[in-house]
């Protein structure tokens, strides 16, 4: 967390939407500990879930103070940050570290009470709804609750679930019910699973310094080669920390894919319709959370078009107002800058007028 400054960002001539902002039912930590007290417990929940939950440190008192508000902390936080409106996911892993019927139930409480958080602030949140992908059946069903009833904006997966990816067809019932809805996923990182995080883990990297990002960047590759995309054309997909590095890789992943589809070296590497980095810029939205850096944003808006940038703090994990401010001057045309903090997710997240004041 950054010292306050002794005032708040700047007036600018734009809304500052924050586009993945996380919050936790307290009820999920009587969960969680009871997952943390088993004989065996995933290691990378372990690893994350495990120190914030128990940690003296300052960071971590404040990320657990600050997840579980949706109301007076988090206000006055966004105020002093300069923050109009939060698109809030619960916080990661969610559900998906639970078993199944627990994860289907704790899914529709924790979006009931985001959805009473948002009754209580209408102008200032805007929701994603939780899911449990261990069963797509009632992932879509809660997918369609969240929006049709409770009114939330876009869906949330915590990347991988017990060490499986969307990108098995098993799953795609997720997709359909999105793709129906018009609501974008956010496809937001977990730390690595079971069979991946050791090298991670040895080296102290298997978080947000890294981890996350190597994991859930493979996640989004494993949809776009798997075909997901071909099936599902219109499904938009959003992805955090600059696209999870993705945006750097695209000479090198169309290059490599065409060349391994010719060698027919793997049956997983099939054809597909489109290049690689087509499917990065029509089926993606990308958000800056945790890297407010000017020459990544600017890169990425040159690969996938500024309509598809996004602005995001990663609150509460990520709390710092000097960011905003440094976001604010950087050196872009003001309609960009425009479409970064605010029409871009206006658009993509409908966003409704109650928030555009
Ligand atoms: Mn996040």
């Amino acid at each position: 967390m950054s010292a306050s400054p002794s005032s708040p960002p700047a007036k600018v001539p734009y809304l500052r939407i924050a586009t993945e902002e996380a919050f936790c039912p307290k009820e999920m930590l009587d969960i969680y500990r009871k997952i943390l007290a088993a004989p065996v417990v995933d290691p990378g929940f372990l690893s994350l879930m495990g120190f914030y939950m128990s940690s003296p440190s300052e960071r971590a008192q404040h990320i657990m103070r600050c997840l579980v508000d949706l109301d007076d902390i988090r206000i006055q936080h966004m105020n002093e940050s300069g923050i109009d409106v939060q698109v809030i996911a619960l916080t990661s892993p969610g559900v998906q570290v639970m078993d199944t019927d627990t994860a289907v139930s704790f899914a529709r409480f924790a979006n009931d009470v985001l959805a009473d958080g948002i009754r209580r602030h209408p102008d200032r949140f805007v929701g994603m709804t939780a899911f449990a992908p261990q069963s797509p059946r009632e992932a879509a069903k809660e997918i369609q609750r969240g929006v049709n009833e409770l009114g939330m904006h876009a869906a949330v997966v915590n990347s991988h679930t017990h060490g499986e990816y969307l990108s098995d067809p098993k799953f795609w019932e997720i997709f359909e019910a999105a793709q129906a809805l018009d609501v974008p996923i956010y496809l937001h990182p977990n730390t690595p699973p079971a069979n991946m995080i050791g090298p991670f883990m040895e080296a102290g990297l298997d978080g947000a310094i890294y981890g996350f990002g190597v994991e859930t960047g493979l996640h989004a590759l494993r949809l776009i080669t798997s075909g997901v995309f071909d099936r599902f054309p219109k499904l938009q997909i959003v992805l955090g920390h600059m696209g999870e590095a993705l945006p750097f890789w695209a000479y090198r992943l169309d290059y490599m894919h065409a060349a391994t589809v010719r060698s027919k070296r793997y049956d997983a590497i099939k054809p597909l319709k489109k290049k690689p980095s087509d499917y990065l810029r029509d089926n993606f939205h990308i958000t800056c959370s945790g890297m407010a850096w000017h020459k990544a944003i600017a890169f990425t808006q040159d690969v996938v078009g500024e309509d598809r940038v996004l602005y995001a703090m990663d609150y509460p994990y990520q709390y710092a107002i000097d960011e905003v401010v440094a976001l604010d001057g950087m050196d872009m045309n003001p309609a960009a800058k425009k479409k970064f903090f605010q029409t871009n997710a206006q658009r993509l997240f409908k966003i409704p007028e109650r928030n555009h004041s």
